[in-house]
């Protein structure tokens, strides 16, 4: 390749990896496979190496570069981000929307209507970025509101943080929240578990750590988020409105939170807020209040600010989800894996509109470093579905006792042991019946095979009547037995037996998954899947084949070779095996191949008349086609049922052939 095309094919990669990368981390909306944009970035990557003359700082490849921060370094804001005053209350938001309304001058013919901005205040760290020439030159922590942290090679990592502006925006600076979605902090945290360090308190105090690392690298693994929510032009507000300068912000390629609205008056303020306060646990990240901001320039300048804060805008804060009581009791709940965990007894107090009785302790070295003790009051934090967890001790109780591990299992009496290098404390009693109760509602959970009707109170039945002693013998159950069980009509028996029957379907990393394998969770199963073609040969691989797999290391390659080496856990795999449930990955070579539909890439969307989702792309796979799960280019059908979303409207965009099940059953010639 002469160096003219390698320039221009580098230019080409480049622009196409930033639409993308703005598509997924933004827009939330994939248009190519992870697969696709790994090729690409690959590509770019060799021709980069090729041509080290045409890296630039704002090229896709280079967000986790430069050399690890050796301290800290400090630098003034262009103007000072001030805090904001707190409503702790709807009162305290009434008070502030007369006292707006009072200063202001009364509306006129040439005066805007008052309007306020609603926006989600998300619990993480605020930073500003700053570019120059396009490109992004500066971020830094909020600090003291007057200087900041610099963290510029931290932020590049940053996925939905753009490295280059189009257009001209001369001196463009952006505030916004670095987040933590929840979903990363707890697989953090989990990680962290595994390994024996400790947890972070919240998703606000790791997305802090992760920011200020001194690795770059590590901030890269750790996925944080960027919402932008302000925008300046050489540190002043130059546009017309809050409304106008996040929707710039979002033009020019910035994530900004969707859930923003327009109010006109107090009632519509607190709709918002309201919503928001029922709603929040639903949201992926963690909000705790919602801003509200005068929207016109004008009268944000007629209000002015104090010394402190600007008379313009104000944060409400909902309740706290962190409450005080008092740690009643310590005790022992046994895990799917054996795992003793211990459990906070609380005593029940309101946490954000939910009793709380219990929460936990997670292990050992969380309660030694606690420093916690039966009979003390304890700081409890509720968030998401999650359970509570304790924080921190307030003051010792007089009567404090400690807690020790129990050295036997409290369901089985079975040895508790730790082995060297482990947090956890596990029961070695294989056939435990705390071990096996949470098997079985692992097995049957909805991410896993999905059995629905398959809960504790049938679960804890089977298992004293001794109809059920591991997964596979759910396969044959009848429906005159589940009848004979507590509040069972035979009604409910066949819907049962009919949904353990069809998780017969489910595809095979969810059986892998099902299985229950220690550190084998959802995604690691779908690794194991795709390096894989089939059980057999996972069964038979080697701890250094295992490690061959995608982001397999040497723990988990060790925990699946252990698993398949007993005995037991294998005839329980063969068991399995003879139920009829999905034990290859990839269909084989279809054993018939149907004309039209072999070699064809297919995306499902919307819901079909007859067949599930699930039998159609077993179909499809059946009769040699592909199923894959985003609308591009090298879609050839999108087979769509009713209420299809935005899937149709993206194939309809691209001219891809769009069918319904009539059609794709008279293709597959039934
Ligand atoms: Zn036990």
């Amino acid at each position: 390749m002469t160096p003219d095309a390698a320039l221009q094919e580098i230019e080409r990669l480049r622009e196409e990896l930033r639409k993308h990368e703005h598509q997924y981390y933004v827009l939330d909306d994939p248009l190519i496979s992870d697969a696709e944009y790994d090729g690409m970035m690959r590509r770019l990557e060799s021709l980069e190496h090729a041509h080290p003359e045409t890296i630039t700082p704002d090229s896709p490849t280079q967000r986790v570069g430069g050399t690890p921060r050796t301290g800290t370094e400090t630098v003034a804001h262009s103007s000072p981000m001030l805090s904001l005053e707190n409503a702790l209350n709807e009162e305290e938001l009434a008070a502030f929307d007369r006292r707006v309304r009072e200063l202001l001058p009364p509306e006129t013919g040439d005066q805007p209507p008052l309007r306020y901005v609603a926006e989600l205040k998300l619990d993480g760290l605020s930073m500003a970025v700053r570019y120059e020439e396009g490109q992004l030159a500066l971020a830094i922590t909020r600090g003291d509101g007057r200087e900041g942290e610099v963290v510029t090679e931290n932020a590049r990592t940053i996925r939905s943080l753009p490295l280059r502006i189009a257009g001209e925006f001369p001196g463009l600076e952006a505030r916004g929240e670095v987040v933590m979605p929840r979903a990363a902090f707890d697989a953090l945290n989990h990680q962290r578990e595994a390994e024996g360090l400790s947890l972070f308190a919240n998703p606000r105090n790791a997305a802090a750590g992760t920011l200020r690392m001194l690795d770059a690298r590590v901030t890269a693994a750790r996925r944080l988020d960027y919402y932008a929510y302000y925008l300046l032009h050489h540190g002043e507000f130059a546009l017309d409105s809050q409304w106008e300068s996040l929707d710039t912000l979002a033009r020019l390629g910035f994530k900004v939170n969707p859930h923003r609205r327009l109010c006109r008056n107090l009632e519509e303020l607190l709709a918002v807020i309201r919503e928001w306060e029922a709603q929040r646990e639903r949201l992926p990240y963690e909000i705790d209040g919602v801003v509200v901001k005068v929207d016109s320039r004008r009268q944000q300048e007629a209000l002015g600010s104090t010394a402190k804060a600007p008379r313009w805008a104000i944060a409400f804060k909902y309740a706290a989800s962190q409450v005080e009581t008092v740690l009643e009791q310590i005790t022992v709940q046994v895990g799917r894996t054996g795992a003793l965990t211990p459990v906070a007894n609380l005593r029940p107090v309101a946490v954000s509109g939910v009793t709380v009785s219990r929460a936990t302790l997670h292990n050992m070295d969380e309660i030694e470093r606690l420093g916690v003790a039966e009979g003390d009051t304890v700081l409890i934090e509720r968030s998401g579905d999650v359970i509570p967890k304790v924080l921190r001790v307030v003051r010792q109780g007089e009567n404090r006792r400690f807690f020790e591990m129990p050295p036997v299992c409290p369901e089985c009496g079975g040895n508790v042991v730790r082995e060297p290098g482990e947090v956890a404390y596990r029961c070695v009693n294989a056939s435990c019946p705390a071990k096996i109760r949470e098997t079985l509602l692992h097995f049957a959970s909805r991410p896993v095979m999905d059995i629905d009707g398959l809960g504790d109170a049938i679960v804890d039945q089977l298992l004293a009547r001794e109809l059920v002693r591991n997964p596979a013998d759910l396969y044959a159950l009848t429906v005159e037995q589940i009848e004979g069980l507590d509040r069972m009509g035979r009604k409910s028996a066949e819907n049962l037996v009919a949904a353990i029957d069809g998780s017969r379907r489910q595809p095979l990393p969810r059986v892998i998954s099902a299985l229950g394998i220690r550190f084998v969770g959802e995604r690691t199963a779908q690794l194991l899947a795709a390096a894989f073609p089939g059980m057999d040969q996972l069964m038979e691989a080697s701890e250094e084949e295992l490690q061959r797999a995608d982001e397999i290391g040497p723990k988990v390659a060790r925990c699946i070779r252990d698993y398949f080496a007993d005995a037991r856990n294998r005839e329980l795999v063969e068991r399995l095996r003879d139920a009829g449930l999905q034990f290859q990955y990839r269909a084989p070579a279809a054993a018939v191949t149907v004309e039209g539909i072999a070699g064809k890439v297919f995306v499902l969307t919307g819901t079909l008349p007859s067949l599930t989702r699930d039998e159609a792309k077993a179909r499809i796979e059946g009769a040699g086609g592909k199923v894959t799960g985003s609308v591009s280019g090298k879609t050839d059908f999108v087979l769509a049922g009713a209420e299809a979303g935005s899937k149709l409207e993206k194939a309809l965009a691209l001219g891809v052939r769009v069918i319904d099940e009539a059609e794709f059953l008279a293709m597959l010639g039934a």
